[in-house]
């Protein structure tokens, strides 16, 4: 027990704030269920989920008959409508898979088929002139490509939030900075899930979307079935005046390991190049190397020169939960009450709303009483994407609060309203870094040299922190545990 405190029970216990744990969450929130979301880090969506490619996949070119390829295939259908709903940034461009070689040219059909096999029907092949004609900047050489429509470019930073946000809406309760750090079970088989300084959950049900760690909580579980090996993905964005080369996401053929280097415009203007695939024994390892970059940019000349040419605004590595499986590790152990949603690999933005409606069917068979709730509260996020107009653009709405009208970030073109909203939101940003992936601020050409300075004081200001603090904290967490307050549902509590 943790200082005397009595210890707080919940029905179920979701470790991991990621896009996965907190698609969980959201899609629990409907029940009438006690939930907690326990994540070791100072926000939710800090893990794998803030360093990806940010494509939305269709799945077309999954395994067929894996569980990832299901899943990724549901998930594509609801986060269609969940987009829309909760204002996520997308962009719906296609992507165009290129064939180099002769010997890539003849795999396209067996890509054509299994698309069709993976229900993703729109896909066809195209010549090297319709190549050419859609995508005009790349280098010669093409064979030829196939067209898939429905692969999309998506905010990876707005999504956990959004999932987490309605989730705490509704009910849920997140702690944030709550390394779970050793799982036990009392006399009737509740888990009992002990954090820092020894603070204690009691759940009936385990949810395990530890991501990088999910064989580490496993293992706690007494499951030895997989193991977790990082494989860093490295990328280099380009400035915005990049965007003009490509109209698609520009695909290369996949291997069996991983999905190869693409081209790629991002949600917010810019363009990405990468990722590399490299497995690694540290999971705390995401700084980037000079060999992977140095092979990025050989990869990105032989695609589109021009790209080349154009600036560099910042680089980043992102680490993939890969396993020695080729399939998701999604098992429940209906007798410990226990769902693994591990070896989430490299999709689980797209698939997170699959994922997270599969686990609820999964806890249903376990025992758990699903009985919807009358109202579910939806919750729609501040646009951050270009596609849209941005609150600068957006006379009526400077007119009523000048705060959107007053530019804080330059390089991004992000308001001081926005900013203030940011700060204020149900899931509010207390760091650099959240302000950061709800705002875009500081995330552009100068990367911070010209705002940062202002932005702190303004964070300072409104909560109440330090600024030495906030600035010498900046890419890393506060040492205390926090949970969000909670309405008018919170844990019951215990003696
Ligand atoms: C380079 C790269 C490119 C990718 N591109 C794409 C793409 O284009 N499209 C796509 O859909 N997917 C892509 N992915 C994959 C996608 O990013 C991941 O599948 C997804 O983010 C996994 O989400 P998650 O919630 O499982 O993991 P995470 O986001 O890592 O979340 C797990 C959370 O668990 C927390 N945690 C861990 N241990 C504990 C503990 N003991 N106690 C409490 N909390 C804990 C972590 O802090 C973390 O926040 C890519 C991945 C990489 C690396």
């Amino acid at each position: 027990m943790h200082q005397g405190k009595p210890m707080q029970t919940y029905d179920i216990a979701i470790i991991g704030a990621g896009a996965v744990g907190t698609a969980i969450a959201r899609e629990l929130a409907r029940y009438q269920t006690r939930v907690v979301l326990l994540e070791a880090k100072a926000d939710v969506g800090m893990g794998t989920t803030k360093a990806n490619t940010a494509i939305w996949h269709t799945g077309f070119d999954a395994t067929p008959g894996t569980l990832e390829a299901r899943l990724l295939r549901r998930s594509y259908a609801l986060l269609e409508e969940y987009v829309e709903q909760a204002g996520i940034p997308t962009e719906r461009l296609g992507g165009l898979l290129v064939a180099w070689t002769e010997e890539q040219f003849h795999t396209l059909p067996r890509l054509l088929e299994r698309a069709h096999t993976n229900g993703v029907t729109d896909v066809r092949i195209i010549s090297a002139e319709e190549v050419y004609r859609l995508e005009p900047q790349l280098n010669q050489g093409a064979w030829g490509g196939l067209l898939v429509p429905g692969e999309s470019l998506i905010c990876p930073f707005t999504l956990p939030i959004a999932y987490a946000t309605e989730a705490v809406l509704n009910g849920v309760t997140l702690k944030l900075n709550f390394p779970v750090q050793q799982i036990g079970q009392d006399e009737e088989g509740a888990h009992l899930v002990t954090g820092p300084g020894g603070e204690t959950i009691k759940a009936r049900y385990l949810v395990n979307a530890a991501g990088l760690y999910s064989d580490e909580i496993n293992r706690m579980l007494g499951h030895h079935d997989f193991t977790v090996t990082p494989r860093r993905g490295e990328l280099i964005v380009f400035d915005k005046f990049a965007r003009r080369l490509i109209n698609h996401v520009i695909l290369p053929v996949p291997t069996a390991r991983t999905k190869g280097v693409l081209i790629s415009p991002t949600v917010y203007g810019n363009i990405l190049l990468g990722p590399t695939a490299e497995d690694l024994d540290d999971k705390t390892n995401t700084a980037t190397s000079e060999t992977g970059l140095q092979s990025l940019l050989e990869k990105g000349r032989a695609i589109l020169p021009q790209l080349l040419h154009e600036e560099v605004t910042a680089t980043y590595a992102g680490l993939r939960a890969a396993t020695e499986h080729k399939d998701y590790q999604i098992r429940l152990h209906a007798e410990q009450r226990y769902v693994c949603v591990g070896g989430i690999r490299s999709t689980g933005v797209s698939a997170s709303l699959g994922i997270a409606e599969y686990v609820a069917e999964l806890l249903a068979e376990a025992g758990l009483t699903l009985q919807p709730k009358a109202e579910f509260k939806t919750y729609r996020m501040p646009n951050i994407g270009e596609a849209r107009p941005r609150p600068y653009q957006q006379g009526k709405r400077i007119a009523q609060n000048p705060n959107y009208g007053r530019i804080v970030c330059h390089c991004e073109k992000v308001t001081l309203g926005e900013i203030l909203d940011a700060i204020h939101s149900p899931i509010p940003a207390r760091t650099l870094d959240g302000l950061r992936r709800r705002t875009r601020a500081m995330q552009g050409r100068c990367q911070g040299f010209n705002c940062r300075a202002t932005i702190v004081d303004i964070l300072a200001k409104e909560t109440g922190q330090d600024p030495r603090f906030l600035l010498a904290l900046d890419g890393q967490d506060p040492p205390m545990p926090f949970t969000l307050p909670q309405p008018d549902h919170a844990a019951e509590e215990h003696a």
